[in-house]
């Protein structure tokens, strides 16, 4: 028999926020997947971000049942972006796969990407050709963001392709080298480049619970992306600026000219309340843009960890530190304990 060793170790990233009813159905589905795909090895790394039901629980029972589930806690809900750095952080894998617990990213995808990846792709990146499970409205949005977040940036985000994807180990550690700690991953993954074959999918509703992403929370990644990937508009008001300047010019020009020929007889409180309010808007605006920078900048200069782990587990017990502990990278020493676990087992 050959050394289990010697396969490649695939790793699955799942976030979970307040998921409990989604975790059983998530594994029942995905580990058969994975198992049939015979030359690889695989594990599952789950990030519990901050649940406040039972999600935590559940996934220790899973974890409990089967050595190849890991589960890390994280102190508080971090949000989408930072439990998936948890997760690239955690992940021992050759090949790292992001994936929604929701079953809205197809498991049946994953021995595509693996048939892709074992000939040579770098990223296997999995696209939504088929969005109904999306309402009008979000479909509308996301085309819009799309656009104009292309405009606007320098690296072209690929439409409708999420975060559900295959990643060969370079790109991981391409990625975690990226020291930012306002990660926008969509905008990340794309900035990384590397050898991409795109998979198309069908995306079918969400099987368990409700979304996480608000109008709000969608808005605010909106605005993480395009400041995290442009500074068009930092820069614009330079523009607007000179050219309201010029015609302000042009029209103080005008107004000397026709009080010489035809005198002054003071009208004009429309038009000046007017151009006083719009100018006052402009100049919020742009002090707000520049906001939006600077408190990122503030955010970054302060230089917190992305998300902080309360514990980890594996099997029936708690594995590691229990105390806070940051995304420090400790891949190898991870994949050597994996090695010789799974060589046990074999
Ligand atoms: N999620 C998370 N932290 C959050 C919000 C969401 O880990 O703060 C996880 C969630 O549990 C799910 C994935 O991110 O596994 C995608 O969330 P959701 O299905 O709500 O997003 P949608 O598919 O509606 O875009
Ligand atoms: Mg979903």
């Amino acid at each position: 028999m050959p050394d289990e060793t010697d396969k490649p170790l695939i790793s699955l990233i799942v976030p979970f926020y307040n998921e409990e009813a989604a975790v059983e159905p998530f594994f029942a589905e995905t580990v058969p997947v994975l198992e049939a795909i015979d030359w690889i090895r695989f594990e599952i790394v789950c990030i519990n971000d901050g649940s406040s039901d039972g999600t935590l629980d559940a996934l220790i029972a899973s974890g409990a049942r089967d050595a190849r589930i890991r589960v890390v806690d994280l102190t508080r809900n971090f949000g989408k972006e930072a439990a998936l750095t948890a997760g690239l952080d955690e992940a021992a894998g050759d090949a790292v796969i992001p994936i929604d617990c929701d079953l809205q990213d197809p498991p049946s995808l994953i021995p595509v990407m693996a048939e892709e990846w074992k000939k040579g792709a770098e990223v296997v990146a999995a696209r939504r050709t088929d969005r109904a499970s999306d309402t009008f409205m979000k479909r509308a949005m996301s085309a819009l963001y799309y656009r104009f977040h292309n405009a606007l940036a320098e690296v072209k985000l690929p439409e409708n392709v999420g975060d559900f994807r295959l990643m060969d180990r370079r790109v991981v550690d391409a990625l975690q080298d990226l020291p930012e700690r306002h990660r926008f991953m969509k905008g990340l993954f794309a900035w990384v480049g590397f050898r991409t074959v795109i998979v198309d999918y069908r995306r079918e509703p969400r099987r368990h619970g409700a979304s996480k992403f608000s109008g709000w929370r969608l808005w605010n990644l909106a605005l993480e992306g395009i400041t995290s990937f442009s500074t068009v508009p930092l820069r614009i008001w330079t523009y607007l600026g000179l050219a309201i300047a010029f015609s302000a010019f042009g029209y103080a020009g005008f107004i000397v000219l026709r009080t010489l020929l035809f005198g002054n007889p003071v009208p004009g409180y429309a038009s000046l309340i007017t151009i006083i309010l719009f100018m006052g808007g402009i100049q919020l605006i742009g002090i707000g843009v520049v906001g939006e920078y600077m408190g990122r900048i503030y955010d970054e200069a302060k230089h917190r960890p992305v998300y902080l782990v309360r514990g980890r587990y594996r099997g029936n017990h708690a594995v590691g530190e229990l105390s806070a502990a940051s995304g420090i990278r400790e891949r190898e020493r991870r994949a050597r304990q994996v090695d010789e676990e799974q060589s046990h087992a074999a």
